[in-house]
């Protein structure tokens, strides 16, 4: 995807054991990333 993290490879986090604080921080299905979803046209996460 354009604009990706370059760390991701076929969808997954190539890094993930030491992925950067930032990533920790990032909650899935938090406000802010639903918000960061619908601002890049993605749907609704599906957890
Ligand atoms: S968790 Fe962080 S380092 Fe890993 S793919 Fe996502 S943005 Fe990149």
């Amino acid at each position: 995807m354009e604009g990706s993290c370059g760390a991701l490879t076929n969808d997954l986090c190539s890094i993930y054991e030491n992925r950067p604080l930032s990533c920790r921080q990032f909650e899935p299905g938090s406000l802010e990333c639903l918000r960061v979803r619908k601002e890049n046209g993605l749907g609704d996460l599906k957890i």
